[in-house]
């Protein structure tokens, strides 16, 4: 296994802050880091900002994404926005499975693997989140929990289309809180969701795989956790929208 064989990714997960004037405003501070980075830098936003922040950074190395995609193509489902849609747009990323969606919007396994086909099959690259439950953690299940998640969303995903996928590890009770795994923690989830996809394709789609740690990364504990050798990245949520807080994360990653 080697780390540097690896690529980097930093996303900003900006969850359902800024308007299109702000998300312009931030998009335009975030742009010089991204230009300079030694890895890629995303910004996954609103979908209403997605049309502004996708003109501010044209021209620039910071790629834009969103935060879901439904599984159909079009229809009766009042709300959604389609991966076709995000597509034409010139979105290149989507967020499929955060653990708000899975908490707050009745997502399950299912759901994610049918919106993670519709994203790769649309030529959206995905972000795909699994994480467990601080309940699930003081069982004992995060493994097997996390190994599942992963499996399920996966189902019938090719090994082509999984080059344009990259996995975030969020354990569910770091989001948000200011509790963050231990670097330890998080390099022993990543591992497992890497032997994992060792299992289901094989040794050199794991050690290619993209997996990144979320949960209250920031400028501050960046480097540890990105030092790790199963940690390839970061999906931040809170620090992603204060621009050098983010930057320090990206330098981070360059490293
Ligand atoms: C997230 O939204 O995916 C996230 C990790 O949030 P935060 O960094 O704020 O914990």
């Amino acid at each position: 296994m080697n780390k540097s064989l690896r690529h980097a990714v930093i996303a900003g997960n900006w969850k359902m802050n800024k308007t299109p004037d702000e998300a312009k405003s931030l998009v335009e501070q975030i742009k010089p880091y991204a230009d300079k980075a030694d890895c890629t830098v995303v910004a996954c936003v609103p979908y209403v900002d997605l049309a502004v922040a996708l003109e501010a950074a044209k021209g620039s190395k910071l790629s834009i994404g969103a935060q879901n995609c439904h599984f159909e193509a079009k229809g009766a489902f009042t709300g959604e926005i389609s991966a076709p849609m995000l597509k034409e747009m010139g979105v290149e990323y989507v967020i499929i499975g955060h653990s708000e969606r899975r908490t707050y919007f009745g997502e399950t396994d299912v759901t994610v693997n049918k919106r993670t086909l519709a994203a790769l099959e649309n030529g959206l690259k995905v972000i795909l989140c699994v994480g467990e439950y601080l309940e699930q953690r003081e069982q004992g299940i995060t493994s097997e929990l996390v190994a599942m998640q992963t499996k399920i969303a996966l189902l019938n995903v090719t090994k082509a289309q999984l080059e344009n996928v990259i996995i975030a590890y969020e354990p569910v009770w770091a989001i948000g809180t200011g509790k963050t795994a231990t670097a330890d923690q998080a390099e022993e989830v990543c591992k497992i969701i890497r032997d994992t996809i060792e299992k289901l394709y094989d040794k050199a789609a794991a050690d290619s795989i993209t997996i990144q740690y979320g949960g209250s990364m920031n400028a501050k504990n960046a480097d540890e956790l990105l030092g790790k050798e199963n940690v390839d990245g970061g999906l931040i949520g809170g620090a992603s929208l204060i621009a050098d807080d983010f930057a320090t994360i990206i330098n981070a990653a360059s490293k």
